[in-house]
């Protein structure tokens, strides 16, 4: 029996990075996946070689940005699978990571509603569902960035520190109708949006890779493996918890 066996549910931010590494993992561990992004063709090889090493998958081509979208997510996995009682809303933008005093209102506004306000959106939407099904087990991408800070980072900190206070909120209410839900707060992790960041300066991108503790980032799937866990029974008295899974990066403290 997998860790996930006889789940459904969707990975929304599939298409690449730690969503698509979520996506093998939740398939390989026994649960049914949507998987949710903007680019069709990523999605439907996705969907491919999960079928290929004989999971189950469909393709669901959304924006998280968009509010009807959230509900046609939540049919459309129920309609595949006959059931929705997990989901990982990992889907972000790291945004114009540029200088404050540079950044415009437009800046502001992408990120916060792909990182923020769509997170509540789908939350509302999926946990309206869990409730009138039994329950379920939500979990959330936030970042270390939401407890610590970069040149650059902060309307993306003020994003994903906004996600973890929704959380402890949610939490609390979801509860009562047998939801659980937690964050993940992924370090530097070895995905696009991570060299995006550091728009390729190797030398920096290096420096900041050796800085993690264990001496390297984080990849995708090691991320994912904890978003299947807190989704799994295996972590059924667990609820409202931004979990850093950053290889003690954000430890605070001299280093060197
Ligand atoms: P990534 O490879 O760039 O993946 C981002 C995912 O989000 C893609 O699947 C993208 O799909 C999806 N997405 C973005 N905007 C969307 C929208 N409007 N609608 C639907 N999907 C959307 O980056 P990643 O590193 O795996 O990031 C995944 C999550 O981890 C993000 O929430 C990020 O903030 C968080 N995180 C990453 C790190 C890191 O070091 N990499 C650290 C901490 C936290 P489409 O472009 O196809 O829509």
């Amino acid at each position: 029996m997998g860790l996930l066996s006889g789940k459904t549910g969707a990975v929304i931010g599939a298409s690449s990075g730690i969503g698509e590494a979520a996506a093998k993992l939740f398939a390989e561990d026994g649960a049914k996946v949507s998987v949710v992004a903007r680019r069709t063709d990523k999605l439907n090889e996705l969907v491919k070689t999960i079928r290929d090493r004989g999971g189950e998958a469909v393709a669901i081509p959304a924006d998280v940005t968009v509010a009807a979208d959230h509900a046609r997510i939540v049919e459309e996995t129920a309609a595949a699978f006959g059931g929705f009682d997990f989901a990982f809303n990992n889907a972000g933008t790291i945004g114009n990571f540029a200088p404050i005093l540079e950044q415009s209102e437009a800046d502001w506004d992408h990120t916060i509603d792909t990182n923020l306000k769509a997170v509540w959106m789908a939350v509302q939407t999926q946990a309206r569902h869990m409730a009138r099904n039994g329950g379920g087990a939500i979990v959330n991408t936030s970042s270390w960035l939401a407890v610590g800070a970069l040149p650059g980072s902060a309307v993306y900190s003020a994003s994903k520190a906004g996600m973890d206070g929704f959380l402890r909120a949610a939490a609390l209410e979801l509860a009562t109708h047998g939801i659980r839900i937690n964050n993940i707060n992924p370090g530097g992790i070895d995905t696009k949006m991570t060299r995006d960041a550091f728009q390729n300066h190797a030398d920096v991108l290096e420096t900041f890779a050796a800085a993690h503790p264990i001496g390297r980032m984080g990849t995708p799937r090691e991320t994912a493996q904890l978003a299947a866990f807190l989704l799994s029974d295996r972590a059924s008295n667990i609820t409202g918890q931004a979990m850093l899974v950053d290889g003690g990066y954000a430890i605070a403290g001299q280093r060197g």
